[in-house]
């Protein structure tokens, strides 16, 4: 690397000079992006000498979605030389700022569970840990949201630019992925050897990324995998370009849906591709035996669409390496671990079993096999039928994932203190008895280093001013700003940051969308993809109950608010796209209405991403956290949110729990229904939309106005959301939770009104919120369920 700023800049003019394009801010862009692989690489070879040398046990990450936001300015901040970069540009007329958006944003996620991921692989190489992620290299990535009309559209992706990709194609380590064909049993070395013959074989070709951690001494290797045509031949009657097709198709896309299950065959393709060439990949870098696996490898499968794992490993260890089923067994169940991710029954992944049989007809057989020894094994306990049912991996003509996940790992983690609990009690009730020290509790957490120091570094300036600098180390010592919330002068500079992030934010979207806000205003910010559970819904009917009290009551004339969603919907999902467009039929209504637009506005920002994320965090006020409790996981929007200073509105649902067991029940509004409530609602089926309605006049004018499209410019467009709030008697809660939820706004707003009061539960939030980074997370798994040893630094 460089040492000083002078030798910076000298090395960036001189290769910006060779550019053909040298006055465009994308060669600028290319050129930084150049240097900063180049800084990268020595200390990246030597982190792969050193691991192998040094024998470290490895994690591998493996996770159908990273949705890693624009890497250039990470790298630069892990490097420790953002601002020397920064300041070097700045002299010679650049902007950095400008340059980093000439990256195009990979959109290799749908949302929680992809993000996760890339929080995962930029704690493992910043606390020093070799942990590595496996992915697919989606071309069109996720769609492209686009509105028009109001309506949600969608568009490929194009984030793939060959030249400047931060991926490096390995050829030489592809591996070849079968599916389709028959499995004969022939014998060799005097044994039975199950042959697949006939098979379509699927090239994977990988491309590597560097993850670099803080301090820049650690880089892992993020993979992903590329399909293309495999040499081999084709089975007897596939044509060419149906071969062609099919194979391009495996990394083409990403399934836009992170909570229904798609039921394609393509998703279970990109499944079995996804395990089959990282599992081919660790098992032939290894220079150990076999059978100490898993002392030198960890795997954990983040939800169930890597839960393929199993069966496969189980594969190669059996079919490519002579293992007996015990041996290969006892490896395979204390190599992998599994992550649950949902509850949400739509969402638990059941693959027809015909389906995988002619797909991936050894990995049904193995599948089978460990169905089979199971249910021996469940039968010699004294069981009912439901029980039994509960614990079966092929049921009802499908296999199921969770149960397989469950059964291969050796860990199983839920991803919040109250999602786990109900895993334990409820979902998984049969597996956690009959497993009883197998499923824990890991809550999730994020990457403090990204969505605090980097997306807000004035806040990271005025806590640093405050206590110090070592926090960004060890985010716990945050801790250390609980006296300042009381500090009249450490508020009033917390508010003056928060006010230049509005300011900041607002003037993006100016530029963007033309729309004007008031940085004055509450940034009150509901963004995550949209659905049902989430409740934008419950969001946009609140803020008609505000419309329609400002026009009944003269007195009522609260303080402005600025209400702003974010979030994509499913292409599929009819509700959720009604929702979408019932909010921005409601902007258009709200913002326009002389008396309203004083108090009110509603802003839609199209295309949510992480790059958008990180403006939108930090300028908020209030952050919406108002699933249906027992609904979300985790979540970890909440947590951005509270790292700056935002106060949550929310239910006991997911992290919020622990979020406000740390800031104290005076630090958040919480509303509605419980959990528990929730389940007992349905179980014993007794909740009836009318009920909340009958004695509720407001409700009810509200209600008439959704149904017959006043709100959402003509009434077919609410048939989707009608049928769910009436006809299905509102499965979510919208309507029972909507006044409690109302109450809730007004006891914040209040307190909103008294600027040190609020200030103050803004410094608690932030104070409070160390634990949430994915730092501690990581460090969990790697204490309770990895076993990993820190990276000794010496090379650097
Ligand atoms: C954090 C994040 C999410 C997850 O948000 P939740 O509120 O936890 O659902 C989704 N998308 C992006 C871009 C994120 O940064």
């Amino acid at each position: 690397m460089f040492e000083t700023k002078e030798r910076f800049k000298k090395d960036f003019m001189m290769r910006l000079e060779q550019r053909e394009e040298r006055e465009s801010l994308h060669a600028a862009y290319s050129v930084l992006s150049e240097m900063v692989k180049e800084w990268i690489n020595d200390d990246w070879q030597a982190n792969k000498r050193v691991q192998r040398e040094e024998a470290h046990k490895q994690l591998y990450y493996f996770s159908i979605e990273f949705l890693t936001g624009r890497i250039l300015g990470q790298n630069l901040m892990n490097l420790s030389v953002h601002s020397l970069v920064s300041d070097g540009l700045e002299e010679m007329g650049f902007s950095l700022a400008e340059i980093e958006e000439q990256e195009l944003e990979p959109g290799l996620g749908n949302g929680g569970l992809g993000r996760l991921a890339a929080c995962f692989m930029d704690s493992l190489a910043s606390l020093g840990l070799p942990g590595h992620g496996y992915g697919i290299r989606y071309k069109g990535g996720l769609f492209t949201q686009v509105i028009k009309d109001g309506y949600q559209g969608e568009t490929p992706t194009h984030w793939i630019d060959e030249k400047e990709d931060w991926g490096m194609r390995q050829e030489e380590l592809a591996k070849n992925i079968p599916f389709y064909g028959n499995v004969h049993l022939e014998v060799q070395d005097n044994r039975l050897k199950p042959v697949l013959r006939n098979a379509v074989w699927v090239k994977a070709v990988p491309y590597d990324m560097p993850v670099v951690g803080a301090g820049g001494k650690t880089v892992n290797t993020l993979r992903l995998w590329q399909a293309e045509s495999a040499s081999y031949p084709l089975p007897e009657g596939m044509e060419q370009d149906f071969y062609q097709q099919a194979v391009s198709e495996i990394s083409d896309r990403l399934y836009p849906d992170d909570s229904q299950q798609a039921g394609k065959v393509l998703r279970l393709r990109q499944q079995y591709f996804l395990c089959s060439s990282s599992l081919q990949t660790i098992l032939q870098e290894r220079d150990y035996p076999l059978s100490e696996l898993p002392k030198h490898v960890a795997i954990q499968i983040n939800d169930t669409h890597p839960a393929l794992a199993i069966p496969e490993l189980m594969r190669l260890l059996m079919d490519e390496q002579g293992m007996v089923w015990e041996e290969a067994w006892e490896i395979t169940t204390h190599t992998i671990s599994y992550t649950n991710h949902t509850i949400l029954q739509e969402a638990m992944e059941r693959w027809d079993s015909a389906l995988l049989e002619a797909l991936l007809p050894r990995i049904y057989m193995i599948i089978q096999e460990i169905d089979r020894r199971f249910r021996e094994k469940v039968l010699e306990q004294d069981l009912d039928e439901a029980a039994r049912k509960k614990l079966s991996i092929i049921e009802g003509g499908a296999v199921h994932m969770a149960t397989l996940a469950v059964v291969g790992s050796y860990k199983v983690n839920g991803v919040a203190r109250l999602h786990t609990d109900i895993l334990k009690m409820r979902e998984m009730k049969e597996l956690n008895d009959y497993f009883p020290h197998k499923f824990h509790n890991i809550t999730n957490g994020i990457a403090h280093r990204r969505w605090l120091v980097k997306a807000n570094p004035e806040l990271t300036g005025l806590i640093s001013s405050a206590i110090g600098d070592e926090w960004i180390r060890e985010p716990i010592k945050l801790h250390g700003l609980n006296p300042f919330a009381g500090d009249p002068s450490f508020l009033q500079d917390l508010q003056s940051v928060k006010l230049l992030k509005k300011r900041q934010l607002a003037e993006w979207i100016r530029k963007q969308h033309g729309a004007v806000i008031d940085p004055e205003s509450v940034f009150d910010a509901h963004i995550k993809r949209v659905h049902g559970y989430k409740r934008q819904l419950m969001n946009i009917l609140h803020i008609q109950l505000l419309f329609n009290h400002l026009h009944s009551d003269r007195n009522f004339r609260p303080h402005p608010r600025t209400f702003i969603f974010g979030g994509k919907a499913a292409p599929s999902y009819h509700f959720a796209k009604q929702v979408l467009k019932l909010i921005n039929a409601m902007a258009d209504k709200v913002n326009n209405d002389p008396l309203a637009k004083n108090h009110l506005r509603i802003l839609f920002i199209e295309d949510y991403s992480v790059s958008k994320a990180e403006r939108i965090f930090p300028a908020s006020d209030v952050s919406e956290q108002i699933s249906t409790a027992s609904k979300e996981a985790s979540g970890t929007g909440n947590m951005k949110f509270m790292m700056n200073g935002a106060v949550t509105i929310g239910t006991y649902d997911g992290a919020n729990v622990e979020i406000v067991e740390q800031v104290g029940e005076d630090n958040a509004f919480i509303f509605g229904l419980s959990a528990k409530q929730v389940m007992q609602f349905e179980k014993e089926k007794n909740y009836f939309t009318n009920d909340t309605l009958a004695h509720d006049p407001e409700l009810q004018l509200l209600m008439s106005q959704l149904l017959n499209g006043e709100l959402s410019g003509g009434e077919g467009n609410v048939s989707y959301i009608k049928k769910q709030l009436v006809d299905e008697n509102d499965p979510f809660f919208v309507l029972k939770d909507l006044q409690p939820y109302r109450k809730a706004h007004e006891r914040l707003l209040s307190v909103y009104e008294e600027p040190s009061a609020w200030l103050g539960i803004s410094a608690v939030n932030i104070a409070q919120s160390g634990i949430f980074s994915s730092d501690r997370t990581i460090q969990q798994y790697s204490d309770h369920v990895w076993n990993l040893e820190e990276l000794t630094n010496h090379y650097t």
